[in-house]
C-alpha cells in the first residue's frame, strides 16, 4: 500500500470510549454530545460550542442563522472543497466566488469589496488546508458592510491567528461563527462529524433546534421528564445530529490534538529544511500573524514540471499526493448551479472550465501537489518523499 497523504491517530482511548457509549444504551446524541461540546467550546474559547453530523450541515445551518436566503449572494473562494459552495447552494442563494492569494492559498481581502452587490447577504471565507485566512482584513470589510462574517473552519482545528495583540485559537468567532469537520481527512476525527462555535446565544439556541427537527422538546429533557410531554415542530428542520459514538471518540480525540499539532510543526520544519534544495519549488508560506496546524502541507512545482506526471511517478514509488485544493467553478455541478465571479455577472462567458478572475484558484489547483503528512510518519519516511519528489521533479518537466 501507498504511503499515505493523512492517517487518523485512533487508539485505545477512542476503542474504550465507544465500547462505554455502547454499554451504557444511550448512542445518538445525548450526554457524550454535551460533554464534547463543552470541551470544545472551552479549546476554542468560543462562548458555545454546537455539534451536527458534517461541517457541510454546519455551514448550512450557519448561512440560515445570519439570513442567508433564495437569490441573495454569498461571498467566498471557488479553491476550496466543492462543500463550501454546495452548502451557498443549500439555501438557494448563489456563491460569488473571489480569487484567492496565490502565497496563501486563502481568499484574497483585496478582491471582497469588488465583490459586494446590493444582494450580498453573507461572506464565507475559508481557513484552507489549516491556515488561517487573513480575518483582520475580512472581519474589518465585514464590518464596514454590516455583513455577517461565517468561518469555514474545517481543517483547521487548533490553528492559530494573531488578532490584535492576542493569538487566539480558530473558531473563537472572530466573525459571528466558525464551522469545523471531523472527516478523518482532518486532523479531529469522528468518523463524520462537525461542530459549529459562536458566540451569539440566538445562534446557539437555533442551532440546537435545527439540527433535530426543530423538536421543542429534546430527547435528554423528555427521557429525563416525570411528566408526560408531547414535543411540536415550530419551523423546518434537519437531521443534523452526532451521535454519542462519535462525540466519544471526539473527546478522545480533542486530547490528542495539542500532540498531533506539536508533531506536524516539527515534521514540516523537516520537509523545509529537505525541500529547499529543489530549484523553483514553492514551499507554503505562513504570514507572521498566522499559526497553521498543517492540515495539509502543499507545496507548488517548479513551473516547467508537469504535475500529472510527478504525481504518477511519486505513485509508482509508493507516495500517494494528492493535486492543489479543486475549484467549484470547473466541476461540471457548477455548470448546473448559477454563481457568478463578479456582482451582476452570472457565470462565465469564457471557457467552461476557466474564468478569468479565479486564475489564481485555477493556477494553485494545476501547479500545487500536498505530500503525506501523518503523526506515523518517521523521518526516514519525510526523507524518502523529498528525495522522490526532487527525482520527480528533475524528470518531469515538460
Ligand atoms: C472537508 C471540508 C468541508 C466539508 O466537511 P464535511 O465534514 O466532510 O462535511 C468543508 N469545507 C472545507 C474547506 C473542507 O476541507
Amino acid at each position: 500500500m501507498a504511503m499515505p497523504i493523512i492517517k487518523p491517530v485512533l487508539g485505545d482511548d477512542e476503542i474504550q470510549a465507544v465500547a462505554d457509549v455502547l454499554k451504557s444504551g444511550w448512542v445518538t446524541q445525548g450526554p457524550r454530545v454535551a460533554e464534547f461540546e463543552k470541551q470544545f467550546a472551552s479549546f476554542t474559547g468560543a462562548g458555545f460550542a454546537v455539534a451536527v453530523s458534517n461541517c457541510t450541515a454546519a455551514l448550512h445551518l450557519a448561512l440560515k442563522a445570519v439570513g442567508v436566503r433564495a437569490d441573495d449572494e454569498v461571498i467566498t473562494v471557488s479553491h476550496s472543497y466543492i462543500a463550501t459552495a454546495n452548502s451557498i447552494r443549500y439555501c438557494n442563494a448563489i456563491p460569488v466566488f473571489v480569487d484567492i492569494d496565490p502565497l496563501t492559498f486563502n481568499l484574497d481581502p483585496n478582491l471582497v469589496e469588488n465583490a459586494i452587490s446590493d444582494r450580498t447577504r453573507a461572506i464565507l471565507c475559508v481557513h484552507q488546508m489549516g491556515m488561517p485566512c487573513d480575518l483582520t482584513q475580512i472581519k474589518r470589510i465585514a464590518d464596514e458592510r454590516s455583513l455577517p462574517l461565517i468561518e469555514d473552519a474545517a481543517c483547521a482545528v487548533g490553528s492559530e491567528i494573531l488578532l490584535g495583540t492576542d493569538w487566539e485559537m480558530i473558531g473563537k468567532p472572530c466573525g459571528d461563527i466558525a464551522c469545523f469537520s471531523f472527516h478523518p481527512r482532518k486532523l479531529l476525527t469522528t468518523g463524520d462529524g462537525g461542530m459549529l462555535t459562536t458566540d451569539n446565544k440566538e445562534h446557539d439556541i437555533k442551532f440546537r433546534l435545527w439540527r433535530q427537527h426543530s423538536m421543542s422538546i429534546s430527547d435528554t429533557i423528555r427521557h429525563d421528564s416525570k411528566d408526560v410531554r408531547f414535543e411540536s415542530y415550530p419551523e423546518l428542520g434537519y437531521n443534523y445530529r452526532m451521535t454519542d459514538i462519535q462525540a466519544a471518540v471526539g473527546i478522545a480525540q480533542l486530547r490528542r490534538i495539542p500532540g498531533i499539532i506539536k508533531k506536524r510543526r516539527d515534521q514540516v520544519h523537516r520537509y523545509r529544511e529537505l525541500l529547499e534544495a529543489i530549484p523553483g519549488l514553492i514551499l507554503p508560506y505562513e504570514p507572521e500573524w498566522a499559526r497553521s496546524n498543517w492540515q495539509s502541507f502543499c507545496v507548488r512545482l517548479p513551473g516547467d514540471c508537469n504535475q500529472a506526471h510527478v504525481m504518477q511517478y511519486m505513485l509508482d514509488a509508493g507516495i500517494s499526493t494528492r493535486r492543489g485544493i479543486m475549484c467549484a467553478h470547473r466541476e461540471p455541478a457548477y455548470k448546473l448551479e448559477p454563481w457568478r465571479c463578479r456582482s451582476g455577472q452570472m457565470q462565465c462567458d469564457t471557457e467552461p472550465s476557466r474564468c478569468d478572475a479565479l486564475r489564481q484558484s485555477e493556477r494553485a489547483q494545476e501547479e500545487a501537489i500536498i505530500l503525506p503528512l501523518y503523526y506515523e510518519m518517521s523521518d526516514q519516511d519525510i526523507e524518502t518523499v523529498a528525495a522522490t519528489l526532487k527525482e520527480a521533479c528533475t524528470i518531469s518537466t515538460d
